[in-house]
Formats: C-alpha cells, structure tokens, sequence
C-alpha cells in the first residue's frame, strides 16, 4: 500500500525552521499503514527537510547561526539570483528524510522532530510525504 500527501508550509522569515512531526504523524494516520516507512521530501532548491532535537529550540537557533557563519549570504556567488547561500544550505541540509513507522507511529526518539527548513523564505512551500507500507 502507498499513500502520498502534500503538506503546505508557510515561511515566515528568510530562514525559517518548521516543526511538521505532527503533520507528518497525520498522514501516517490517514494512511491506515500499520507497518512501513514515511519518506518526507521537499521539492525545492532552497529548503530542506532534518531530523534534530525539537524539545529545546536553542538547538534550531545554534545549527542555523553555525550554517551563516559556515556559509555567509553576503560574499560573491556566480549564481546571480543572490540567493546561492540558500542553495548551498539546501544541498547540506538534503531533500527528503526516510522515518520507519511501527504500529501507525512514527519511531522517532524522544527529542527527535521532522523541521522543514526553509533557507530562503519567505515563501510558500510543499512537503511531500509518502507513506508505504501495510
Ligand atoms: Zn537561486
């Protein structure tokens, strides 16, 4: 069996973390899929999607001013949209995150969320999740 849904997201700031582990659970739930893996994944060149600590947002904070200190937006790119730390960010951070599901629950660890994370907001986005399983 297979489901797939689109999660939309609104970004408020040019970077902009978004705790969606509730709307993913969600899908898993409508799916009716007891046993199987969600694959959450973003169609975009300047978002991403991680896995991290969701309980204590200062670890949200600490990766996103180490991401600007790793990659600034304001020395030269040769992409001229001006938007290439976004890119970079997306491409470090990855498109998609596979979680394995059992008995309708995501298993994730205690502290673990799923985060959209925008990287050049803001915007309007699409998550895609695709449960499979049975
Ligand atoms: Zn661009």
């Amino acid at each position: 069996m297979a489901q797939k849904s689109i999660i939309e997201v609104s970004t408020k700031s040019k970077t902009d973390w978004i705790d969606i582990t509730k709307a993913v659970q969600e899908q898993v739930e409508s799916s009716g899929i007891k046993e199987g893996i969600a694959v959450v994944y973003v169609p975009h060149t300047t978002a991403g999607i991680t896995i991290n600590e969701h309980a204590d947002p200062a670890v949200v904070a600490d990766i996103n001013d180490k991401l600007a200190d790793l990659i600034p937006a304001d020395r030269s790119y040769s992409h001229t949209e001006g938007n290439s730390d976004g890119h970079i960010k997306a491409s470090l951070i990855g498109t998609s995150q596979t979680i394995f599901i059992s008995n309708k629950e995501l298993e994730l660890g205690t502290w673990q969320g799923i985060f959209f994370c925008e990287f050049d907001g803001p915007r309007n986005r699409k998550v895609y999740v695709k449960v499979l399983g049975n």
